[in-house]
């Protein structure tokens, strides 16, 4: 049953992808579907792998390297999205594709040291304070040229791009603002450093998916709409 509805629940949410980009002219595979898995079972990522879900996202390093262990037999490309102190980076580094919510230098170089000979650099978002939230993490909008030209300096992380989580607002017009905002800053850091692959803006959730689209998101970030509602 939970098979079932997790097929279903991807399939709509791909098919929303898809309408999004033909309203804006937009190719369908220039937006990856980061299935967002905190406070799922293993199980639920296994279904979602078997209906051909490949990116997940999580936010809780500990129960994030639980569920890594249970599912070492699929090939998930995993992505940490949640606040992380500077003491958890290693297990980041050791375990993870990408990170998006890197907000201070301090991570950055920890987790370029940390990540292990052999792997492929971490691919790496920086997570933006777009709308200037006294209580939210993020690095403020005037910060992130700084942040990004130093973070580019370091060897083992891939510089790729930027992720906001907005604050909710009730129209679709009001909630592109900081989503276009968000595609603004990605265009000046293409021009302050052109040797960077910055193709990534980490942005939208189940509830403004489409608005992000419309503003330039190449990754999305859904859990309630494929996973059902969090207790
Ligand atoms: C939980 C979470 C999401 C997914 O939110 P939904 O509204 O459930 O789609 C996306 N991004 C981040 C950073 C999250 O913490």
């Amino acid at each position: 049953m939970r098979k079932e509805d997790i097929t279903e629940n991807l399939n709509r949410v791909g098919e929303r992808i898809v309408t999004s980009c033909a309203a804006c002219g937009r190719d369908p595979e220039s937006v990856t579907l980061l299935a967002v898995s905190k406070t799922r079972p293993a199980a639920d990522l296994r279904c979602a792998f078997e209906a051909g879900q490949r990116h997940f996202g999580e936010n809780y390093l500990q129960e994030a390297l639980e569920k890594q262990a249970e599912l070492t037999d699929l090939d998930i490309i995993w992505h940490f999205i949640g606040p992380l102190q500077s003491n958890k980076t290693r297990a980041v580094a050791e375990h993870f594709h990408w990170m998006h919510s890197v907000d201070r230098l301090k991570i950055a170089q920890r987790l370029s040291a940390q990540r292990p000979e052999g792997m492929e650099p971490l691919n790496l978002c920086l997570q933006v304070n777009i709308d200037r939230e006294e209580s939210k993490s993020g690095v403020a909008p005037d910060e992130v040229g700084a942040l990004a030209e130093a973070v580019a300096q370091l060897p083992n992380l891939r510089l790729r791009g930027l992720m906001a989580i907005p604050a909710p607002r009730e129209a679709a017009d009001a909630q592109a603002q900081p989503f276009r905002a968000l595609a603004d800053l990605l265009r000046q850091l293409r021009e302050q450093l052109p040797g960077q692959p910055l193709d990534t803006l980490s942005m939208g959730m189940s509830s403004d998916m489409e608005t992000a689209i419309a503003c330039g998101a190449t990754t999305v970030r859904i859990g309630t709409d494929i996973f059902g509602r969090r207790d």
